[in-house]
């Protein structure tokens, strides 16, 4: 039976994604989102943090919510790009009163929450599943989807450069933009539209690089006192793990990002809240290190929040870089 079968008597559905939303989780609600109206069904797109500045080209983007009226009203929920239910945020706590919840995404460790679940971990992005339950039904793509999905695509194969890239997302990619979409305005918008403070912060975080004995790990720190200095949102921050991936020799990423520290102290001693991103160039599975602290992701991509404090964590990570 298809997915979306089972929505067949629902009219009032939820859609949703994972907190900092990416240009997938973006482009699946909207390409879910839209497709489901083209449907007949009342659709709220909601996600926990506001969309991202470099995202704000995104056709119908205004369509996606950080409030809803009441949980209740819902028939179904649809959650999407995320691994484990915590993902989409606080949400998680009140989700369960949604009679029907369906799971679609690409993580290779999703815990396969919810009812029924559509989890393709070959899939380069959670957009490329939408976009072949499209297909499947048999609507018309029209140009707000096409700039959702290959945006979904475009941002989370890294610009074709990541493991995930195959055949299938040049493939998806091209007929897109044979339907209107335009290459150039999506890359200038999501690459090349940083305010000042941006760049400034850029130039902190590389700064803060450091790199294993044996050079094969490097180690990215993001502080809340750089976004302050530099006035930038956590959801204006992404991609800057790929600058210490970048590194000749370097097998494998961690960008150590402070969400909250419990006390004005210096943070290197300090007990605080952090989120852990790693990259892997596909030797190491870093979803396993990602696992241990319950978190996820896939073999190449993959992260986990801590309760710790950021010597702790430096450490745990050099001790990995002695495997590579
Ligand atoms: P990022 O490092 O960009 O936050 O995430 C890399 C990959 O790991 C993404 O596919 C993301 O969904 C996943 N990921 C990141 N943090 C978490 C987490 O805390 N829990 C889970 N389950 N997945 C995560
Ligand atoms: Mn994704």
């Amino acid at each position: 039976m298809m997915i979306l079968e089972h929505l067949e008597k629902k009219k009032n559905i939820l859609v949703v994604s994972h907190i900092q939303p990416d240009g997938d989780a973006l482009g699946s609600m909207l390409a879910m989102g839209l497709f489901l109206e083209k449907l007949g069904k009342t659709v709220t797109m909601f996600n926990e943090n506001q969309v991202p500045a470099i995202y704000r080209f995104l056709p119908q983007m205004h369509r996606i919510v950080q409030s809803y009226e009441d949980i209740n009203k819902f028939d179904a929920a649809i959650i999407l790009d995320c691994g484990d239910l915590k993902r989409i945020g606080e949400i998680y706590r009140v989700i369960e009163h949604i009679p029907l919840i369906l799971n679609i995404d690409h993580h290779s460790t999703n815990t396969k929450f919810g009812h029924y679940q559509l989890i393709n971990p070959d899939a380069c992005a959670t957009v490329e599943i939408i976009y072949h339950l499209i297909k499947e039904v048999g609507i018309t793509i029209d140009l707000d989807i096409a700039y959702s999905i290959y945006t979904g695509i475009l941002t989370d194969t890294g610009s074709f450069r990541f493991q995930n890239t195959n055949g299938d997302s040049f493939k998806i990619a091209m007929e897109m933009i044979e339907l209107g979409v335009q290459p150039y305005l999506v890359a200038s918008k999501v690459y090349d539209t940083y305010s000042l403070g941006r760049i400034k912060l850029l130039n902190m975080v590389l700064d803060s690089i450091e790199l294993s004995a044996n050079g094969k790990m490097s180690i990215m720190l993001l502080t809340s006192d750089m976004l302050k200095e530099t006035g930038i949102k956590i959801e204006d921050v992404d991609g800057l793990i790929n600058y210490a991936k970048q590194i000749e020799d370097v097998k494998v990423a961690a960008l150590i990002q402070e969400i909250s520290k419990n006390t004005g102290k210096q943070v290197n001693g300090s007990k605080g809240l952090f989120h852990v991103s790693l990259r892997s160039n596909g030797g190491l599975d870093v979803s396993s290190i990602a696992l241990v602290h319950g978190g996820g992701g896939h073999k190449t991509a993959a992260g986990f929040s801590i309760e710790s404090t950021l010597l702790d964590i430096k450490n745990e990570m050099f001790c990995i870089s002695e495997r590579l």
